[in-house]
């Protein structure tokens, strides 16, 4: 199904797509990528806007549903991951909230790995239980027996992180496309840490991606946003009766059929035109402007923070104060193999590790940082640490934190791209100060 040597091809000219993707500027027009400040758009006649609203022809009419900034940042994503359309989202969250809703609806079910970031989550398995949607969550390593026992005939899709946060967890992306497709439902799968330039989860198997481009695409901590991209690989219609919100006539526009009307680009043209319409997680022009700009250097700073990672990784594992070190790029951590297979070129700037003498000490390590930031964000072009167990879980004792998955001890760092020698230095004289 998949072909390796596609993703060494594809990886040839990423650069190119980040730096000039999306934004093809005719004879005359601005060389950058405007930024279209405008709710509205002017039409001639009445019935050229009429048209518009019954979806006959294309065109921007209010930016809640579409904006010319956005749509060529959204082109570029779109690009970058080898799929036929995407739709910027105001959020990470709204994107994986709108990837789920765009085919799912009260009764539906859903089969979701356990690993996966926190927000997503509280998510699925609180707010979309009480909008009636259940959800059954996996193990990012399981069998495909284990898979097949999460189905049942309720289910419209699979879930999951290509490389979890926090956990660093690697999805067996292949096996969970296989096992989705042999239920006829699409997977989607949240690539946010890799990024494009680490893996493209379309070229094994995934159907929908998503990404909070809050995080490396952005990459400077300027604007909360998301992304999703669909393939344009799954047949709706070839499972029907699963996806009639794609597949049966839209009485809001008067009988439309998505699949009909706009073949393998219906999924994303339904989430515009029905999710956005209603619920309105759109970002501000202004916001994909400055995604853009960041996407501008993702193939450069990506490998850089993996560089930088894996320096600072090989350092920790040998320190005096540092118990474990979880990184999937070492050899002997327990996602080594997975990552290998899937994230070939490096997995992501973030890394977790605990420090000996546990929430104490790691208290005391943390306050002696001075390049590392205190921050709750990961992904960020300047290295960032959060230590769980005296920030975000600061109100439980070491027995719930440890049946949170959480270990007192542990310090979740997200490597900058700094020079490395000032980030390990830095390191160095925080850890002494708890020996
Ligand atoms: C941060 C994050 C999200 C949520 O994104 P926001 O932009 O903060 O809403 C979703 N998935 C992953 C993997 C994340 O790291």
């Amino acid at each position: 199904m998949s072909d390796k040597n596609t993703h060494e091809k594809a990886n040839k000219n990423l650069g190119t797509i980040c730096v000039q993707g999306g934004w093809k500027p005719k004879n005359g027009e601005p060389r950058v990528l405007p930024i279209y400040q405008s709710t509205t758009f002017k039409y001639d006649s009445s019935e050229q806007m009429a048209n518009l609203f019954d979806l006959k022809e294309t065109g921007y009419f209010y930016t809640r549903l579409q904006n010319p900034t956005n749509d060529a940042v959204a082109a570029k994503i779109a690009a970058l991951e080898g799929g036929v359309a995407a739709i910027l989202t105001s959020s990470g969250q709204s994107a994986t909230f709108y990837s789920i809703m765009n085919i799912c609806k009260k009764g539906d079910h859903v089969v979701s790995s356990s690993s996966i970031y926190g927000g997503s989550f509280n998510l699925l398995a609180h707010t979309l239980d009480d909008m009636g949607i259940d959800v059954t969550f996996v193990s990012p390593h399981a069998s495909e027996d284990e898979l097949e026992k999460a189905f049942n005939e309720r289910t419209k899709c699979v879930f999951g992180e290509t490389l979890a946060n926090p956990s660093l967890d690697v999805l067996d992306i292949e096996l969970f496309a296989d096992v989705a497709h042999r239920h006829g439902v699409p997977l989607i799968v949240d690539n946010t840490f890799p990024t494009p330039i680490n893996c493209r989860p379309i070229e094994w198997g995934a159907d929908i991606v998503i990404h909070s481009t809050t995080k490396y695409m952005d990459g400077h901590a300027t604007s909360i946003g998301g992304v999703v991209v669909d393939s344009g690989n799954f047949d709706w219609d070839a499972h029907k009766d699963k996806f009639p919100g794609l597949t049966t006539p839209d009485e809001t526009y008067h009988g439309t059929v998505f699949t009909e009307s706009f073949g393998n680009k219906a999924y994303i043209f339904k989430m515009t035109t029905t999710l956005m319409r209603d619920l309105g997680s759109i970002p501000s022009p202004h916001n994909a402007f400055l995604l853009n700009l960041g996407l501008e250097t993702l193939h450069l700073r990506v490998p850089r923070h993996c560089e930088n990672a894996r320096k600072v990784a090989l350092f920790l594992e040998n320190h005096p104060g540092v118990s474990w070190v979880r990184y999937p790029d070492l050899e002997q951590d327990e996602n080594h193999a997975l990552a290998q297979k899937y994230l070939s070129h490096g997995s992501s700037g973030v890394l977790s590790f605990g420090v000996k003498g546990g929430r104490e000490k790691a208290t005391v390590f943390m306050d002696s940082l001075k390049v590392a930031c205190v921050v709750t964000h990961v992904a960020d072009a300047r290295t960032s640490v959060l230590h769980p167990a005296s920030t975000t879980h600061r109100q439980m004792n070491d027995t719930e934190l440890e049946a949170a998955g959480v270990k007192p001890d542990m310090v979740r760092f997200s490597v900058g791209i700094e020079d490395a020698e000032d980030i390990i230095e830095d390191l160095d004289q925080a850890l002494r100060k708890t020996l």
